[in-house]
């Protein structure tokens, strides 16, 4: 494989620890005091330019998404993919407690834009901020400890459409990355963990231009952040 020594996955991530990695994957909840949410569903506070630059660390997020060489496509993606599910369940957590049916009595974004759920037979219904982000998580996390979609033993094949898997699971995690920033921008300052979200974004789209996973159109949303990000050096 190329010029390198081609790298097994065991050499990538421990797999026999993923699974125990997501045993308590609910359990990182960030606590905090805040008890109400005076945040703002029409301006975009994330786009001044003092927050925009904010992040907690400069870093050439184009290397830092790029395929090693050596390393499988197909396992590179989903180690990544684990990571970032990780992290943006963290972020959820942090503002579990604002981010209520009455707070957020619908999945709203940018633009007015509202997701909904699709429910077993099909049909999209609209749901709560936190209704939505526990389907879409409880659904992500059910896949990746799905044997057949991210095998874990060494000899297993990733299974034929683990890409539009893959595609499945940014989609719902952008989602909530924007519900993240349109109604609880304001919360995530105050805990000052605004850098970390706008460092978290950058390396999630980083990754999602570098292997085209996401339509752009499904991203559109965001596009003023995304642009006012690169602008910033933060990708
Ligand atoms: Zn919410």
């Amino acid at each position: 494989m190329g010029g390198c020594h081609s790298m097994g996955r065991s050499a990538i991530v421990k797999h026999s620890q993923r699974k125990k990695e997501f045993i308590d994957l609910n359990g990182p909840k960030l606590r905090n005091n805040i008890t109400k949410s005076p945040r703002s569903l029409t301006g975009k506070p994330y786009l001044q330019p003092g927050c925009v630059s904010e992040r907690i660390v400069q870093v050439d997020l184009k290397t830092l998404v790029s395929l090693p060489n050596g390393f499988d496509k197909a396992e590179w993606m989903a180690t990544n993919t684990i990571a970032f599910f990780k992290h943006i369940n963290v972020f959820s957590g942090a503002v579990s407690e604002l981010c209520t049916g009455t707070t957020c009595p619908t999945t709203s974004a940018a633009g007015n834009k509202t997701y909904c759920w699709q429910d077993d037979h099909g049909k999209r219904v609209k749901c709560s901020g936190p209704l939505y982000t526990d389907y879409a998580m409880s659904y992500i996390q059910e896949l990746l400890t799905d044997e057949n979609v991210f095998p874990t033993k060494n000899g297993s094949a990733f299974p034929i459409g683990f890409v539009f898997m893959i595609q499945k699971i940014f989609l719902y995690l952008f989602h909530i990355m924007a519900h993240l920033y349109w109604a609880h921008y304001r919360d995530i300052a105050r805990l000052e963990l605004h850098p970390h979200l706008n460092t978290l974004y950058a390396h999630f789209m980083a990754f999602n231009k570098e292997f085209g996973i996401l339509d752009p159109g499904e991203t559109a949303i965001m596009d003023d952040l995304t642009t006012a990000m690169s602008k910033h050096s933060l990708y």
